[in-house]
């Protein structure tokens, strides 16, 4: 199913089996045609902050620049065959950003900029900041503490220490998030459940989620989750589509479960509030914009797979 979800359908051809040839990446590495994807303390370079900015990926001179600058050289992967590298340059102030790129550069945070790029950009700028998070956070070896330093393109840490020498592997952390639907038996009609975050200071409704624990199926982490904050049973857990959400760490497994009772109880310490809503109550939600006021329910923001969930809902129980 393609589900059109941003953060995905990146285009690049990742060429994983080319990343243990060392040769092979300094070739890459060389050519002139490489587009540099640069990552400044989990922030992504744009034209412009507008309605439309575009990512930018130097190249020629100024991607060699930023090659030799960045603390990480993080191999992408191909498209149409020119090589794509991410380069973070976190350890770097601000003045030294500019002598590399110019006055003013935009690095702009994908969370709350990423719904306005180009889908397929998008997804590899989700990509570069995922890696160098990684990289950043594994500096040290977590079996005996000594640094790590990077390796086939970025793509494993090796402990330093000729004791231990441990690799360790990029990490995602899976995330399940569900749309729990009460099917109408009891004569109501279609309705779906969705709680707003205490954390929120504005009315959004979106699904319920939570990470996986160890130990834990998707189903069952689906079940407890919603078990934990509304305080009801579900059946029939559906997987549906998944999202990267590279924030800073997180795979979105997105499902849909049937609810077994309907008496909500919240997590108070989680939710404000959790409610059934009707299709014809969503349809009526406000849209994000300027004017929105802030107590006007709406949904999750368009590139978020919380907001798929319930539009796909939406058009199975209107046909
Ligand atoms: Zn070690």
């Amino acid at each position: 199913m393609s589900t059109n979800l941003i953060y995905t359908a990146s285009g690049l051809d990742r060429q994983a089996t080319r990343r243990t040839d060392a040769d092979w990446l300094d070739t890459q590495e060389n050519r002139a045609d490489k587009r540099v994807i640069p990552v400044w303390r989990d922030k992504n370079l744009v034209d412009s902050i507008d309605t439309a900015p575009l990512p930018l990926m130097p190249s020629g001179d100024v991607g060699n620049r930023l090659l030799n600058a960045a603390d990480t050289v993080l191999f992408l992967g191909l498209i149409d065959d020119a090589p794509v590298f991410g380069a973070d340059l976190s350890s770097l102030m601000e003045e030294d950003l500019e002598i590399l790129l110019g006055p003013n550069p935009t690095f702009v945070d994908l969370r709350a900029t990423g719904w306005l790029l180009p889908r397929n950009e998008a997804a590899i700028l989700a990509y570069a900041r995922g890696l160098a998070y990684w990289h950043r956070s594994n500096g040290f070896c977590g079996r005996c503490g000594s640094p790590t330093k990077p390796q086939q393109g970025g793509h494993v840490r090796k402990c330093t220490s000729e004791t231990c020498g441990r690799e360790s592997y990029p990490r995602t952390d899976p995330a399940v998030i569900m749309l729990v639907v009460d099917d109408g038996v009891g004569g109501q009609g279609p309705r779906c459940l969705l709680g707003r975050n205490l954390r929120w200071d504005f009315a959004m409704y979106s699904t319920l989620a939570g990470f996986v624990e160890p130990g834990e199926s998707l189903e069952e982490a689906v079940a407890r989750e919603v078990f934990e904050e509304a305080n009801l049973s579900v059946t029939d857990v559906t997987y549906m589509a998944s999202q990267p959400w590279p924030f800073p760490a997180s795979l979105m497994l997105g499902y849909r479960a049937t609810a077994t009772s309907t008496e909500i109880s919240i997590d108070n310490e989680e939710l404000a509030d959790a409610r059934w809503f009707s299709p014809e109550e969503v349809a009526r939600f406000g849209e994000w914009g300027a004017d929105i006021p802030n107590d006007m329910p709406r949904l999750p923001r368009r590139d978020s797979i919380a907001r798929w969930l319930v539009e796909t809902w939406l058009k199975d129980v209107s046909v």
